[in-house]
């Protein structure tokens, strides 16, 4: 049998990325494919609430030792899933107090192996009014160049990944009103 696919997403804050993925799961889940979608940040933060973490977006500001140490613990649940399409939702970095924290350091993409990589990406005017209007989420407060910065740096951490597994990259556009675009062409680029 085939091995799995196991497609890593990745996208700041505000891409649009659950919306997105939401979508690509409706389209393939009409497919006779076995196919889920897992949050990395609730698999972590399942596991941390067992630890007294009451929100998730206080995960990010855990010492370093012990967000690496719940990253680990996520990773392998997520490792165990078995379905012929493992989507993982997650982040190319977090912004933690010491700095720009890896989601994907060497120890994760050993655990997870993944066979591709999805960097969502958006325009920074949209991803800043966006982050604005989500009230549902503690959001650090960021200007449009701070945006810029970010995507700048999730493209650095990706560079890293793709070399370091061996896996491509597909850099996808989430532009506003049209996901449907967005998740057609990361399926289509990967015959799913
Ligand atoms: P999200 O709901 O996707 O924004 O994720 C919530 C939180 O989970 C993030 O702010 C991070 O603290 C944490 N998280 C998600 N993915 C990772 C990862 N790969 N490595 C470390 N922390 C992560
Ligand atoms: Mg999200």
């Amino acid at each position: 049998m085939a091995e799995n696919k196991r497609i890593v997403v990745v996208g700041i804050p505000g891409v649009g990325k659950t919306s997105l993925l939401a979508k690509m799961l409706e389209i393939l889940g009409s497919k006779d494919r076995s196919v889920t979608v897992i949050s990395f940040g609730t698999t972590m933060f399942d596991i941390a609430k067992e630890n007294g973490v009451a929100d998730r977006d206080q995960l990010r500001k855990l010492p370093i030792s012990e967000q690496k140490e719940l990253q680990k613990a996520a990773a392998s649940r997520i490792a165990d899933r078995s379905e012929q399409i493992v989507i993982i939702d997650t982040h190319a970095f977090v912004r933690s107090p010491e700095g720009y924290y890896p989601g994907l350091p060497a120890h994760v993409l050993e655990i997870i192996r993944p066979t591709n990589f999805v960097s969502v990406t958006a325009r920074p005017e949209e991803i800043f009014s966006r982050r604005v209007s989500d009230v549902t989420r503690s959001r650090d407060k960021v200007n449009i160049l701070d945006i810029k910065k970010e995507l700048a740096v999730q493209s650095g951490m990706m560079s890293a990944c793709s070399v370091i597994t061996g896996s491509p990259i597909k850099q996808v556009l989430n532009g506003e009103g049209r996901i449907d675009e967005a998740a057609d062409k990361i399926i289509r680029s990967m015959e799913l």
